[in-house]
């Protein structure tokens, strides 16, 4: 574990070790999730962000007891998760 900062809602999170091509992230305001690695940084070269407010919501609807909510590509798009970066 080490401390990063919520790639959802941009507050001091722990970063757990890369699962496959996944970041687990442990947020007090988000919970455990997630997020495709390449996503994060295609979104940084495009300088783009997660909408907080949506994500946060995605996550809680896809929150299973013992599986962590997993954010891809496809499901960003999907619900429409990404905005430009101000
Ligand atoms: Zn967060």
């Amino acid at each position: 574990m080490s401390i990063a900062v919520c790639v959802v809602c941009g507050d001091t999170a722990e970063k757990a070790y890369r699962i496959g091509s996944f970041d687990e992230f442990k947020c007090p305001n988000c919970g455990y999730y997630s997020v495709n690695g390449q996503l994060i940084e295609e979104m940084e070269a495009a300088n783009q962000v997660f909408d907080t407010e949506r994500t946060q919501q995605y996550l809680m609807i896809h929150s299973r007891p013992g599986q962590v909510p997993a954010i891809t590509r496809d499901e960003t798009t999907k619900h429409q998760l990404i905005v430009e970066s101000t």
